[in-house]
């Protein structure tokens, strides 16, 4: 058990459930983001949602299509002279407004504009899977702490109230000792034409996508970090959407305290569901991570109670992501899912991929 760890991610709960507003009572504007990106979760997900922040601002988007940027920057109060290409991106050194960058592009694309975020001088918030190798995550981490600037990376759960309230009720022994987390995250993946299932873009198939989900869950379900993973994968070569990426794969990881987490990613259904076993009980999730409707049930025996959690700390898990960032920039405090985070989800992910290439158990 990495109880260092353990113990950043619980006193950082505290500052996330710390009442809005208390971590920044010295700042005097909200801090400005340039969304780099405009596609389905940077302009249809992330940009509705700065209404909903107390200490977030959109103030410039990156974009490829400068049409496409004018119409979004003219709904929302974004003026033209912050509207960047990919090309001349690095020019968003000599805008103060830019506090900090969201990178919201295809993953093989997150290394690359997070370096050069961090070398302009903004602190940096990026999609998750963080990149497509450790060697690139270990890159982007390097050139944050170089320019001394933040990396979060979007794992939007721990803002989000069904979630929250599940690793606390984990953490305080609602379902005992923990032994088995069961995750399965998936969705029907379509048209072979996109970049998700194009290698050089994703880096690989379901894992880098909502795979993602159920290895973070059994991270953050367990508080452990696993020690060995065993996978395999399951694709149909012969469809055409899976000839560079893998649709189905599915891995077990091994906890030190003898847990064992079940997980599993597919691009051929749609599945939404974690599950914790514990010597006492159980924690449901179903659906788990969605943006909204999740649902929860905790108990025994078949005494399963439907639990309505908390509200979360801010309006919406996003707009709670978006602020956390913000404040962590504020008062200088890490962010609880720094790039280092990002960086042990995709050793993990390594081995996921090499032990379903390999046939055998990888150590970690
Ligand atoms: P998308 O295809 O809808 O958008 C990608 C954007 O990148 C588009 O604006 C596109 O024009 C731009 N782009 C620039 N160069 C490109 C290139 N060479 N090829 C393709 N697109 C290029 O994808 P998306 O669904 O918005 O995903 C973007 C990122 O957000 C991914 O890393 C994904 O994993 C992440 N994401 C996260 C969540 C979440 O819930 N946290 C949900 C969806 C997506």
């Amino acid at each position: 058990m990495d109880i260092g760890r353990r113990d950043v991610l619980l006193g950082s709960a505290a500052l996330l459930l710390a009442p809005a507003g208390s971590a920044c009572a010295a700042t005097e504007r909200p801090l400005g983001y340039a969304i780099v990106g405009l596609g389905y979760y940077g302009l249809d997900v992330i940009i509705p949602q700065f209404v909903n922040c107390e200490h977030s601002r959109l103030v410039a988007l990156v974009s490829g299509d400068r049409a496409k940027a004018q119409r979004v920057a003219r709904a929302h109060g974004v003026p033209e002279r912050a509207i960047y290409s990919y090309a001349d991106f690095d020019k968003i050194r000599d805008n103060p407004e830019i506090d900090i960058v969201y990178v919201c592009l295809p993953n093989g694309m997150h290394a690359e504009y997070t370096i050069r975020a961090a070398r302009a001088g903004k602190h940096v918030l990026c999609e998750k899977p963080m990149a497509i190798s450790v060697a690139e995550c270990e890159a982007m981490i390097t050139a944050c702490r170089k320019a001394d600037r933040k990396l979060m990376i979007g794992y939007r759960c721990h803002f989000e109230a069904h979630n929250l309230e599940a690793m606390r009720l984990a953490r305080s022994g609602a379902a005992g000792k923990i032994r088995y987390v069961r995750s399965e995250h998936g969705f029907v993946q379509g048209d072979p034409s996109k970049w998700r299932l194009k290698r050089a873009l994703s880096g690989g198939g379901s894992l880098m996508d909502m795979g993602i989900y159920s290895l973070q869950a059994a991270r953050y379900m367990t508080g452990e970090e696993p020690v060995a993973v065993t996978a395999r994968e399951s694709t149909d070569r012969r469809d055409p959407r899976f000839s560079e990426v893998e649709d189905m794969i599915e891995w077990t990881l091994e906890f030190p305290s003898g847990a064992i987490a079940g997980c599993q990613s597919m691009y051929s259904a749609n599945q939404n569901h974690i599950l914790l076993m514990g010597d006492a009980g159980r924690i449901e999730l179903e659906p788990a991570t969605r943006y909204d409707g999740n649902q929860m049930w905790v108990g025994k025996d078949g005494r399963e109670r439907k639990i309505t959690p908390p509200p979360g700390p801010a309006k919406t898990q996003f707009a709670g992501q978006l602020d956390h960032m913000a404040q962590s920039v504020m008062t200088g405090r890490q962010p609880i899912v720094s790039g280092e985070e990002g960086l042990r989800d995709m050793r993990i992910v390594e081995a996921i991929y090499r032990s379903a290439r390999e046939g055998r158990t990888i150590k970690l």
